[in-house]
């Protein structure tokens, strides 16, 4: 049975004064029944995972680097974020993908230190408008999918997101039915590669979720959970997407 998982993004978003929502949702979520990830900008994983204390909220990366350490300016190592309190890192989210080049095979070796350093890597999928219009969203999620993890991706270790380019912070949210199709595709194609072992990989969709559609998007087969951006900002709007779960 795969433990349900609900991860906020909180992208370029974020400074101290942002702590009390951490503190709110602690407060909302002393016991959950799901899996709660809270990923803040770098310069604020620490303070997040100290405020959080022993709380069972985890806390995230958005990305790192693939090296341990080096001269890399600007980088974040894998084992940093561990250091700072991090469980999971977020990889390959489209945006990286787009401001920063980063292809499967940069995200693949994301991925593989993200595990050198014990964390669960969020990895990212998902296609574009014109993609999507032009019928080759399955071919390109199993491509991404394919190129992007590790042969070491375990349940334990590796979870996938689907997130629609074209549903990313626009109000766009795909069909049911679309989702479920693409959900169902992404297990096929884990199953092929990892066996029994992909059973246990959760499935997360990400790109507008809000309170107001969550409920449907979770009932949709192989949904195991969601990557929320914009609506993981404030705790008075995450939570009641914690609570559809
Ligand atoms: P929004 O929820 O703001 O559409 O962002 C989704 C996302 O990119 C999460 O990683």
């Amino acid at each position: 049975m795969r433990r349900k998982l609900v991860a906020g993004n909180w992208k370029m978003n974020g400074t101290g004064a942002d702590l009390k929502e951490i503190d709110a949702l602690g407060i909302a979520w002393a016991a959950p029944r799901v899996e709660i990830v809270v990923c803040p900008p770098a310069t604020l994983v620490s303070r997040v995972a100290f405020t959080l204390g022993g709380q069972p909220i985890r806390v995230g990366g958005q990305d790192c680097h693939a090296e341990q350490s080096g001269a890399h300016t600007g980088d974040v190592a894998a084992e940093m974020l561990a250091e700072a309190g991090a469980t999971h890192v977020i990889l390959g989210h489209s945006e990286r993908r787009a401001d920063h080049g980063e292809t499967d095979a940069i995200v693949h070796a994301k991925v593989e230190a993200a595990h050198r350093a014990k964390l669960t890597a969020i990895v990212c999928v998902g296609e574009s408008l014109e993609q999507r219009e032009g019928g080759t969203t399955l071919d390109v999620v199993a491509g991404q999918l394919a190129a992007s993890l590790p042969d070491g991706a375990t349940a334990q270790n590796t979870v996938v997101a689907y997130e629609p380019i074209w549903a990313i912070g626009t109000g766009k949210v795909p069909s049911t039915e679309q989702i479920a199709e693409v959900h169902g595709a992404i297990r096929d194609k884990l199953r092929e590669r990892f066996g029994e072992e992909a059973d246990g990989i959760r499935l997360l969709y990400g790109g507008s979720v809000k309170a107001d559609n969550a409920e449907a998007i979770f009932a949709t087969a192989d949904v195991d959970g969601a990557l929320v951006g914009g609506a993981s900002l404030k705790s008075t709007d995450f939570s009641p997407i914690v609570s559809a779960l």
